[in-house]
């Protein structure tokens, strides 16, 4: 992830990776007090290098601090300038961007009085592969919305996604789903899902997820591209009925799922409205023209 060369952002200052140092007294490690974002550079069509949606990645990253009761203090623009400036010391174009909210020391159960960030990038091709995935319906639920702030963007939250992709790939498979408390369909460990089935798009409404921005982004498209689209609830055996199902996130983009627990979905990805997503998708990140006459609504 960085070199003796690589420089971050930390609290307006830009330092060598290697050099930066942090606290061993603190919530942020002791307990998972932290907060993050995932956010995605690309070279776009013109040439130039933007950050997707980094409006926002930093609205949610406020968000997500404000619901845990860390102190806020920075203006998108601030952070947005940072990015930019992490990518251009680093000499990067298509990267990875890692923002991190964190606390100065302290071993109490007190909401933090203060908070640092760091900002650091990497380059990081499609983090679950470019392949349709074999995803396995987990043994883990994911966080119960009444224990937890889930819609923030939490560190110590991603230990539940941890163990559902670990108990996956113990057992042979890509990736794992998670369902809610409830027993209906959640989200991966690190993205949101959607199904297709008989020409309509279906994903479950917020509530136990984290709504992502892709998902949102995935949406938008859909209502572009006259897709019909529901949010609401279903079951994995619903789901396992599907035409195509995907997972959707800043990092891992849109993945075609090819099995639920072993059972295939019914159409080739290649001919699935999934498809026709992840292709807009690239589009839309890449400020590429997309093609909508291949979009053949049912
Ligand atoms: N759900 C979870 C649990 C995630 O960690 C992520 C990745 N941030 C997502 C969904 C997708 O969110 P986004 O599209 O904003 O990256």
């Amino acid at each position: 992830y960085y070199n003796e060369n690589t420089i971050i952002y930390v609290d307006g200052e830009y330092v060598k990776a290697s050099e930066a140092k942090t606290d061993l007294y603190g919530q942020s490690l002791h307990y998972g007090y932290a907060v993050f974002e995932g956010i995605r550079a690309y070279k776009t069509a013109s040439g130039e290098v933007k950050i997707f949606k980094a409006e926002e990645h930093f609205d949610r990253f406020r968000r997500s601090c404000e619901l845990i009761h860390m102190p806020y203090n920075y203006t998108n623009e601030e952070l947005i300038t940072a990015c930019y400036k992490v990518l251009e010391l680093n000499n990067m174009e298509e990267a990875y961007i890692r923002p991190l909210a964190y606390c100065p020391p302290n071993m109490t159960l007190k909401a933090a009085s203060e908070m640092n960030v760091m900002i650091c990038a990497w380059e990081w091709g499609a983090y679950l592969g470019e392949k349709l995935l074999k995803v396995m319906t987990s043994s883990y639920q994911r966080p119960n919305p009444k224990a937890f702030k889930i819609e923030s963007k939490s560190a110590g939250l991603y230990i539940n996604s941890i163990l559902a992709s670990q108990e996956a790939k113990t057992k042979g498979f890509d990736e794992a789903l998670l369902l809610d408390l409830e027993g209906y369909v959640a989200e991966g460990p690190g993205a949101n899902i959607f199904f297709e089935k008989d020409g309509k798009i279906v994903t479950p409404p917020p509530g136990a997820i984290l709504p992502g921005i892709t998902r949102a982004t995935v949406i938008e498209l859909c209502q572009e591209l006259n897709i019909p689209l529901e949010q609401r609830l279903f079951t994995t055996d619903e789901l396992k009925t599907a035409d195509c199902a995907f997972f959707c996130g800043t990092a891992a983009e849109v993945v075609g799922l090819e099995s639920l627990d072993g059972q295939a979905f019914a159409k080739p990805w290649a001919q699935s409205l999934g498809k026709v997503l992840q292709q807009a998708y690239k589009a839309r990140v890449l400020e590429k023209e997309f093609d909508r006459s291949s979009v053949k609504v049912a």
